[in-house]
């Protein structure tokens, strides 16, 4: 399914369920705690000098590894959450070779999938302290785990309600 159309399968769920997801503590209570695995884990890229590498290497290298076909790995499910993040969605590719979600300032999603929160290149890996790295990756396994738990909290709601 093409991208556009998955996001407004997100944007319909929002319309249909947004009271209910947000009158549900569970829920609230995920999300919060999502927000902060997300900001642990940008801050473990900052300390591990991650954040600087990528940055350099996509502004002077295009090496950018956020490809185009990556954006086929999103449910409706994830860009709901991070419609509930008050992630504002983009309505268009910025570059033909990239993925849906870059734009020039990088990756517009706050959740994203397991693939894009652990992927790091062989240069990363070889270059940067293994203690900074093992210390991302526990921030890296909160976030995947409550964004999983959060995933499974919404579609129940869905299952119940009917
Ligand atoms: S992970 Fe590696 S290839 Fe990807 S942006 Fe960072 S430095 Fe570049
Ligand atoms: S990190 Fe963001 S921009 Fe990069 S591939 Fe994943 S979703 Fe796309």
């Amino acid at each position: 399914m093409e991208t556009l159309q998955i996001l407004r399968q997100a944007e319909a769920l929002l319309e249909d369920y947004g009271p209910l997801f947000l009158s549900d503590p569970k829920i609230v209570d995920l999300l919060g705690r999502l927000e902060s695995a997300i900001e642990g884990s940008r801050e473990a890229m900052e300390r591990a000098g991650i954040s600087v590498a990528c940055s350099r290497c996509e502004k002077e290298e295009g090496g950018s590894c956020c490809g185009r076909g990556i954006e086929k790995h999103y449910t409706e499910w994830l860009l709901l959450v991070n419609l509930l993040l008050g992630v504002d969605l983009p309505s268009r590719r910025s570059d033909a070779r990239s993925c849906f979600f870059l734009d020039e300032s990088g990756c517009t999603l706050r959740a994203r999938h397991i693939i894009c929160i652990n992927y790091l290149c062989q240069d990363i890996l070889k270059k940067t302290d293994p203690i900074l790295i093992r210390e991302l990756r526990e921030k890296e396994g909160e976030e995947a785990l409550l964004l999983f738990a959060l995933v499974e909290r919404l579609k129940q709601r869905v299952r119940q309600h009917g």
